[in-house]
């Protein structure tokens, strides 16, 4: 059988860990077989980070500017025991954090679902997608331990001498204190992206702020998205008779917990933090939660959600068995596949990765799943199997449904 062709090469972002070793067997398994595969390859490994003083991420985060489309492997974030334990040269930031604020976007987190293993919430059937904004608030704030009486106040001086002070509180005692700030065009870019990918996959946009107790600061979230949407959207959301709607996030939580799903639900960026974990582990497992960063000129970075899953790859050095879930990082590449398909206009390529998926799926409605999987599935008669194994599993799979 002849291979799959492509034009354009994937930004291949390699990373750490276990998920490192199931990157080389994804391709040997699942892809090279099928396609000729095109990748600009970047190895996003902290070794190499260290090596590189970092430049390797921002240059594999400049080439998904230039191409368009890449897929990322798990990668470490270090803290001070990797900084010991391989030996760097500093702390080096999050790669995430890095690609993220090159590319200006939003990340986008779907859970894949699979009969047998059953939401725990009872009414969801469809994926509830969370869009997280990234930028700013009580990630970018400053704060101070009030140590006795005195008074805070909110002082702003503007360039041409205009100064705004406002008194937060006048302390009697202890207390404490934060500042924090978020910037318009961060918040356009945010609504562009979530109105971007709610057209791309078809599926109705919640937003939700506390905008009722914050008048300015969340009020302006919500201001921002309805001018976007009214001057650049609305036309498109009704051809495609889809629905924009923003609610307080008390009742977006009230009405997510009753729905079916199907939808994707904007968040501000500490609200996106709690509510994507809350939503992952309701769907079942986090390593079956797959990511998109996608940018507001249109380029996509997908990943799984999931780290570098040490605990396995500490057993896997020692040769032992690991059973470590691939699916989210499957799903990473047949969704960069998907797309760069798309765009370069390759129907067998877009149809490759979509029985890929079909073929992961099957694989564990069939029984056939590694340990995480076993442990929450209601399927009778499964077998768990090692890492390898379930991939070589998949592959019997498709080669089934290309047959
Ligand atoms: P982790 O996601 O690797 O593991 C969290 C828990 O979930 C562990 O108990 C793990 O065994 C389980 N788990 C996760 N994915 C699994 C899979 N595919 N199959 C089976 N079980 C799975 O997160 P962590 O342990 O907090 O972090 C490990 C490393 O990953 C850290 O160095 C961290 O910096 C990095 N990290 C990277 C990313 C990323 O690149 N996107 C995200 C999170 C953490």
């Amino acid at each position: 059988m002849t291979k799959i062709q492509m034009n354009v090469p994937l930004v291949e972002m390699d990373g750490d860990e276990m998920t490192r070793i199931i990157w080389d067997y994804i391709k040997e398994i699942l892809l090279h077989p099928y396609i000729e595969l095109k990748t600009e390859y970047y190895d996003l490994g902290l070794q190499k980070r260290d090596e590189t003083d970092d430049q390797i991420t921002i240059d594999a985060a400049l080439a998904t500017k230039k191409y368009g489309v890449a897929v990322k492997c798990a990668t470490i974030t270090p803290n001070a025991q990797r900084v010991e334990e391989y030996n760097l040269k500093q702390m080096w930031k999050s790669p995430n954090g890095t690609i993220r604020a090159l590319l200006d976007g939003t990340v986008f987190r779907a859970p894949v679902l699979v009969e047998g293993i059953k939401p725990l919430v009872t009414t969801w059937k469809k994926p509830i997608t969370i869009a997280r904004h990234a930028y700013g608030d009580i990630y970018r704030n400053v704060e101070y331990r009030v140590g006795g009486p005195g008074k805070a106040e909110l002082v702003f001086s503007g360039e041409h001498g205009e100064e705004s002070r406002q008194t937060i509180y006048d302390f009697e005692g202890k207390g404490i204190l934060m500042g924090m700030h978020n910037l318009d065009h961060s918040i356009e870019s945010f609504a562009r992206a979530c109105f971007n990918y709610a057209l791309d996959v078809n599926q109705d946009l919640w937003f939700s702020t506390k905008d009722t107790i914050s008048k300015q600061y969340d009020h302006t979230f919500k201001d921002i998205f309805q001018e976007i949407y009214d001057k650049e959207y609305k036309e498109r959301f009704d051809e495609a008779q889809l629905e924009y709607f923003y609610t307080l996030i008390d009742d977006a939580v009230a009405r997510v917990i009753r729905s079916e799903g199907g939808y994707i639900w904007a968040c501000k960026n500490y609200d996106g933090d709690v509510m994507s974990d809350m939503v992952a582990t309701a769907f079942g497992s986090l390593a079956m939660m797959t990511s998109v960063l996608v940018s507001p000129e249109g380029y996509f970075e997908y990943e799984a959600a999931h780290g570098t899953v040490t605990r396995h790859y500490y057993k896997h050095l020692q040769g032992e068995e690991t059973s470590t879930n691939p699916i989210a990082t499957i799903f990473a590449w047949t969704g960069a596949l998907k797309k760069r398909g798309e765009l370069d206009d390759l129907k067998d390529l877009v149809d490759f990765a979509r029985q890929l998926e079909e073929a992961s799926l099957k694989t564990i409605e069939a029984g056939i799943m590694t340990k995480d999987l076993a442990l929450i599935s209601e399927l009778p008669n499964i077998k768990t199997v090692n890492t390898k194994s379930f991939l070589e599993e998949i592959k019997k799979t498709l080669d089934t449904i290309r047959s």
